[in-house]
C-alpha cells in the first residue's frame, strides 16, 4: 500500500497519517519531520532547508527528493508507506512518478478560512501528537497527553509564514492534484469533518484498495 496524504497546511495530514500508519503497520514519512530533524541536529542540509521552512516556501527539490529516495530504502517501507507532504510540486511528482506508483493519492479539502485558526492555534509534543488549543487541547494546558512532554509552538506556525505557506500551496502544490487525478488515483475526503470521521472515510479507501 503506497499512498500519499495531500492537502494544504493544516488540513490534518499529519494526524491521520500517524493514526493510518498505527493501524496498518505501515511507516508515515513526513517530508517536514526529516527536514525538522535535520534542522535539530544542525548538519549543513537542515542550515539551508531552514531558511526556506522559516520563510514559508518550499525546500529545493535537490534536497528533499534525495531525502525521500533515502527514506523509502529503509526495510520498513517494504510493505507500504503512508507519505505525509510529498510530493508538494509537479517536479517532485514526475521524479517520484519515475521510482514509486502510488496506489492513491488523497487530498483532504478544507476551506481556506478555517486553516488560519487550525494552524495558528497548533500546538505540537516532540513525540509527533499534534494538538489544537480550541478543537483539540491536551488536558494538561501545554503538556503531552501520551507522553508528558512539553508541547511547543512551531516556528513556522506563525500568522505571517502560514500566509505564504497557503499562498505557495495554491501557485506550487495544488497543480499536483491534477497529475494525480489523469492518472486515475486521486481520491478526495471532506477535511473539515471531525479528526474520527476522516480516520473512518480513510480506511474504507485504503481497505478498497487492491492488495
Ligand atoms: P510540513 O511539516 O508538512 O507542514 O512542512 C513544513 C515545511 O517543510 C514546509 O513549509 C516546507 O518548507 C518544507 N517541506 C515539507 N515538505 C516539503 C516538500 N515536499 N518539498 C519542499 N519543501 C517541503
Amino acid at each position: 500500500m503506497k499512498i500519499a496524504l495531500f492537502g494544504p497546511p493544516g488540513a490534518g495530514k499529519g494526524t491521520q497519517s500517524r493514526l493510518i500508519s498505527d493501524k496498518f503497520s505501515i511507516p508515515s514519512i513526513s517530508m517536514g519531520d526529516l527536514l525538522r530533524a535535520e534542522v535539530r541536529k544542525g548538519t549543513v542540509l537542515g542550515k539551508e532547508a531552514k531558511t526556506f521552512m522559516d520563510g514559508g516556501q518550499l525546500v529545493p527539490d535537490s534536497v528533499v527528493i534525495g531525502m525521500l529516495r533515502d527514506r523509502l530504502q529503509g526495510g520498513d517501507c517494504d510493505g507500504g508507506f503512508i507519505l505525509d507532504g510529498f510530493p508538494r510540486a509537479i517536479s517532485q511528482a514526475s521524479v517520484l512518478d519515475e521510482f514509486v506508483k502510488l496506489d492513491a493519492v488523497i487530498n483532504l479539502s478544507v476551506a481556506d478560512r478555517f486553516l488560519i485558526p487550525r494552524i495558528t492555534e497548533r500546538r505540537m509534543c516532540p513525540c509527533g501528537t499534534a494538538y489544537h488549543l480550541i478543537f483539540n487541547p491536551p488536558i494538561t494546558p501545554g503538556i503531552c497527553d501520551d507522553c508528558g512532554q512539553k508541547l511547543y509552538q512551531r516556528d513556522d506556525d506563525t500568522k505571517e509564514t502560514v500566509l505564504k505557506r497557503l499562498e505557495v500551496y495554491s501557485k506550487q502544490t495544488k497543480p499536483v492534484l491534477e497529475f494525480y487525478r489523469e492518472k486515475g488515483v486521486l481520491r478526495e475526503i471532506d477535511g473539515n469533518k471531525s479528526i474520527a470521521c476522516i480516520r473512518r472515510a480513510l480506511i474504507e479507501i485504503l481497505n478498497s484498495l487492491p492488495r
